[in-house]
């Protein structure tokens, strides 16, 4: 089987388009429909999967849940009428407000991030979680007597000041030696010899699989409700306005 094409590494926006079916598939107690290609984001690098809904001719599929295993996207939920036939044109639609706030949310990480650099804290980005019910991202790093109050000020204060101004996010693709030349953090599981999706807020870049704002504007206010440190990880908690 082909790779599914994943549309939402190309185009943040396109939330409704046309694909065939290439095989209804029963796993477990639920049904994975694959698709050519998707616009359905699939949960992974701490953002949620998106949800939505599947229009073919004679039903309905309601999207629940979407996860990307071996290069193949797979949209788990429930029918309402008739299975899909493979090879069978359906409409998908991605739920705008849900991906909408998740764009903003883990826009926001990358954000933050940002703001560390220009604070010239040097702390290692680790860990993040970009979902609605508590967002946070880990650096590896010491506090060292930092004020913890102060930090989060000077992060709030720098980051809203950049959403206030405006900044394009933009997506190019490069290979390892180029992103290593341009990109502040590279993770050590980026491949050699292959083009890797970087996102770019103004200089700062970062090589990343999720959805993005297309601009930093987008984001609103952000807010960071804590920083705390515990073995050896640094736990930034934040918020962006809802
Ligand atoms: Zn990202």
């Amino acid at each position: 089987m082909n790779p599914t094409a994943l549309l939402y590494l190309e185009d943040f926006k396109l939330l409704n388009n046309k694909a065939t079916v290439v095989e209804i598939r029963p796993e477990d107690s639920r049904t994975a429909i694959i698709l050519d290609q998707t616009i359905f984001y699939p949960q992974g690098g701490g953002q949620p999967f998106d949800l939505g809904t599947i229009k073919g001719a004679q039903s309905l599929f309601t999207v629940t849940d979407v996860r990307l295993v071996d290069g193949i996207a797979k949209h788990f939920g429930t029918f309402e009428g008739a299975p899909f036939q493979s090879g069978e044109t359906v409409e998908c639609f991605v739920d705008a407000v849900r991906r909408v706030l998740h764009n903003r949310i883990h826009s926001a990480g990358h954000i933050i991030d940002k703001a560390l650099v220009e604070l010239n804290i040097a702390w290692q980005p680790g860990k993040s979680y970009h979902f609605a019910n508590g967002p946070y991202v880990e650096y590896t790093g010491s506090l060292n007597g930092l004020d913890k109050d102060k930090l989060k000020a000077d992060i709030e204060r720098i980051c809203n000041g950049w959403i206030k101004q405006g900044l394009e996010v933009k997506s190019i693709a490069m290979d390892k030696s180029q992103l290593t030349r341009r990109c502040q953090f590279v993770p050590s599981y980026i491949p050699e010899g292959k083009p890797v999706r970087v996102i770019f807020f103004g200089e700062f870049c970062s090589p990343c699989g999720g959805t993005h704002v297309g601009n930093i504007s987008e984001i609103g206010a952000i807010t960071i409700r804590k920083i705390k440190e515990a073995d050896g990880a640094i736990r930034v908690s934040y918020d962006v306005a809802r």
